[in-house]
């Protein structure tokens, strides 16, 4: 079956410059078009814990079947060790079905026979999910048999897994090398997101990071530093910055390896990086336990940081305000505890009422807004945890860049 390729017709913008071929403008009418999604979803008890996943992948799958796609879609779950039946795709086919409004069958396998003979006798306009790929640890080895296996399911690639896009595995990359490959519907959206912020954003841009560690994120903060007017920076990494100034930081989690990285960040930075002036401390990691809010200079000996503080929150707040754009990772306080979450929550709502365009990512983060009240109030929340982080570093992923014209 040839394959007409487009001129003109929808493209993805991608670091400003490269173009790349969104399935949106291929005929994909009678072709067998075999997706990879990021069907990855939290599990507990044997059920679907939460199905972001699962509804942030159906309108590419949706508007496929449509069109008349014989659409095979692939995914991994979790990390399997063999075939290890909790981990098994099937129940996440119910869910799919359901999200995109029509059957999903479901092959027992990702390749050989099951797999061959369920896409045989799968119709136009159907949708079949494959078992777990990762029941083949060939997968994360990116084996080329395994690739071409897997390829020769399809006529067409569809990368839609933005989220797995980090690595390099026959199932988001290998495949490429045996099938001509397009952008999914949702990696558009989120390439068009961080297009967005990060390549002309309106200015004054802001950037807030949080979480635990700086050594995590030091790319990220070298990377958003040569394009922010601001950055803000929170949680226990900012007790590593205060450790590097040589304030006391009591007994809050401080990353000792990494406060050469915390002082060349914070030179680089000068102005532009603003840390809490105040913090909600605790003797202990836990819900109940009597808070003072220190000084940041100022922390005693047997009390954290787990916060930050009122000051901070109303310095952080202020300097949102009017904010052009504004690309938020990592909670700035221990947000899984709601004694320690009151920062995060106000950090949250001053970039959602910043007027901006505001882009949040990161897994953690996610978990925060949707406890805390805050989801479907920013302009993107992408669904990369470990794939948004290494695209906010600046770094090329081996599964968008297989994606490139040819
Ligand atoms: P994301 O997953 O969104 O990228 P991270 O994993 O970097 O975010 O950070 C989230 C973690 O940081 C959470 O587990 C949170 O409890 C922790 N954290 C934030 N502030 C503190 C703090 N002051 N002390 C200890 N842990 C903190
Ligand atoms: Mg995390």
């Amino acid at each position: 079956m040839g394959l007409q390729l487009p001129h003109g017709g929808p493209h993805v913008l991608h670091g400003g410059q490269t173009l790349k071929v969104s399935i949106t403008s291929i005929d994909v009418a009678g072709k067998r078009v075999l997706v990879r999604e990021d069907l990855n979803v939290p599990l507990s008890d044997g059920g679907i814990a939460d199905d972001t996943r699962v509804r942030a992948a159906a309108p590419t799958l949706q508007h496929l079947a449509q069109r008349g796609a014989r659409v095979i879609v692939m995914s991994h779950l979790g990390r399997p060790k063999d075939r290890e039946p909790a981990l098994s795709l099937k129940p996440v086919a119910g869910r799919l079905g359901q999200r995109v409004g029509r059957e999903v069958q479901f092959a027992e396998d990702c390749v050989g026979e099951r797999a061959t003979t369920a896409v045989d006798r799968l119709q136009s306009g159907h949708v079949l999910l494959l078992e777990n790929v990762r029941y083949h640890r060939e997968d994360e080895t990116n084996d080329a048999g395994f690739a071409r296996r897997l390829a020769s399911l399809g006529d067409l690639f569809v990368n839609d897994a933005f989220a797995a896009s980090h690595r390099a595995h026959a199932s988001v990359v290998g495949v490429a090398a045996y099938l001509p490959a397009f952008a999914g519907e949702l990696m558009e959206a989120e390439l068009a997101a961080l297009h967005q912020a990060l390549d002309n954003p309106r200015r004054p841009m802001v950037a807030v990071v949080g979480g635990a560690k700086v050594s995590t994120k030091v790319g990220v903060l070298r990377n958003l530093l040569k394009k922010v007017d601001l950055l803000l920076i929170g949680g226990a990494m900012a007790n590593t910055f205060f450790k590097a100034k040589g304030w006391p930081t009591g007994s809050g989690l401080v990353e000792d390896s990494a406060l050469d990285e915390a002082k060349a960040v914070a030179n680089e930075a000068g102005e532009k990086l603003l840390l809490p002036v105040d913090l909600v401390c605790a003797r202990k990691m836990q819900a109940g336990e009597a808070l003072r809010i220190l000084e940041s200079d100022k922390v005693e000996p047997g009390w954290m940081a787990l916060d930050i503080g009122p000051r901070s929150v109303r310095e952080f707040t202020q300097r949102l305000k009017g904010a052009g754009t504004v690309i938020w990772n990592g909670p700035v306080g221990v947000s899984e505890i709601r004694d320690f979450a009151d920062g995060t929550k106000a950090v949250g709502e001053a970039i959602a009422s910043s007027g901006g365009y505001t882009l949040v990512g990161g897994g953690d983060t996610i978990g925060a807004i949707e406890s805390l009240g805050l989801a479907g109030r920013f302009s993107h929340v992408s669904t990369g945890g470990g794939a948004t982080l290494e695209y906010l570093e600046g770094k090329e992923l081996p599964g968008i860049a297989i994606l490139k014209e040819a």
